[in-house]
């Protein structure tokens, strides 16, 4: 499959980068190019230019200010599960993104790509000629959904790895548009509809992710259930925090729904428990509570819903028997 024609762009400020964004609405930011490629190859993404920040400086860089992390948006996965500062205070982080796709991915795939990739769907992650059987949906600019009927709502799926990680260590943005800068908690990111599903304006560029100092006496996991170990997209993902000492849990889950979803549920229910195999059984069963999977990939609103349930009870359980 070949690459639909556009303009190469090479910005070397933040300034150049935005101001290239903010005057042609057809260009997009181009990272390590492994979602946004692929996308174009399928015709379901064709930006008129690429805007490539490889030349911007200071975009890959881990900092530790005060115990708060701030990781450049372009600092490729890799360098991120080998950095011993973040693999060691926020191991859930190191996991998810050991866990993306394959090494390839992780060695070009950015954290800031990873956050930014378009949501998925069975309807829109095909060639051209795939999907000329059916009338364009509202992904690609058409006035329907083939998985939910008669909705105005995109229900494609956010299915990134690392988003349910940074969720559960309660993550910022820094998002950056010419001179001016602001600073968003992770969930405003996303807006909840696959049509446009990041909260990104015109001319914006994601810059930082800032991670607040770990909690002390904390535990955190990513898990992943997938076709195969390497190359798949999760079919569910977990990622979750805990404090045994004070008690509290945060976790969040990606693959499914339109965004990545904190469980909220499941975690007012844990907060305060001592676990037990029980209480890991009750937290199961209120899992997906928060959670609108739908059937938009190869598997089952329920198969999903049953999935999330399994995952959470498991790390629990092997938690508990850590502790
Ligand atoms: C076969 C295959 C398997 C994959 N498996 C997984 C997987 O298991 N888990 C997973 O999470 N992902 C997976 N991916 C998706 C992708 O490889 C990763 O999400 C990767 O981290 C994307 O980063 P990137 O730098 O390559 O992003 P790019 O492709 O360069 O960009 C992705 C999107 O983000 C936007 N963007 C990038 N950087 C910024 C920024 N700083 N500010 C604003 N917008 C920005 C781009 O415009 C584009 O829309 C897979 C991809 C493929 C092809």
């Amino acid at each position: 499959m070949r690459l639909p024609k556009f303009r190469y762009l090479e910005p070397k400020s933040l300034e150049e980068a935005s101001a290239m964004l903010w005057d042609d609405p057809g260009a997009k930011i181009f990272a390590g190019g492994t979602d946004l490629l692929v996308n174009m190859k399928h015709r379901v993404e064709v930006p008129a230019a690429l805007v490539n920040l490889k030349k911007v400086k200071g975009l890959d860089t881990i900092r530790t200010d005060n115990g708060t992390v701030r990781i450049g948006a372009l600092t490729p996965l890799k360098k991120i599960y080998q950095d011993p500062v973040l693999s060691g205070k926020f191991p859930v982080l190191a996991q998810a993104a050991a866990a993306v796709g394959s090494y390839h991915h992780q060695v070009m795939g950015t954290l800031g790509g990873n956050l930014c990739q378009q949501n998925r769907c069975k309807f829109f992650n095909q060639s051209q000629w795939w999907r000329s059987a059916n009338a364009p949906c509202l992904k690609v600019g058409g006035q329907v959904c083939h998985v939910v009927q008669k909705q105005e709502t995109c229900y494609s799926s956010y299915c990134g790895d690392l988003a349910p990680a940074l969720l559960v260590l309660e993550a910022r943005l820094l998002l950056k548009k010419n001179k001016a800068a602001r600073e968003i908690p992770l969930p405003d990111f996303y807006s909840g509809d696959g049509k446009a599903p990041l909260a990104l304006e015109r001319g914006e560029v994601l810059t930082e992710i800032i991670i607040p100092a770990a909690e002390p006496g904390s535990f955190s996991n990513y898990v992943k259930f997938a076709n195969r170990e390497s190359i798949d997209f999760p079919i569910v993902g977990l990622a979750l925090q805990t404090s045994p000492e004070r008690k509290e849990y945060r976790l969040a889950f990606t693959a499914v729904d339109r965004r990545p979803v904190r469980g909220q549920t499941a975690e007012t229910f844990l907060n305060g428990k001592t676990l037990s195999p029980d209480v890991a059984e009750e937290a199961a069963r209120l899992a997906s509570k928060d959670a609108t999977p739908v059937k938009n990939s190869l598997y089952a609103p329920a198969y999903k819903r049953m999935l999330m349930g399994r995952l959470l009870q498991s790390v629990l359980t092997h938690q508990k028997e850590e502790n």
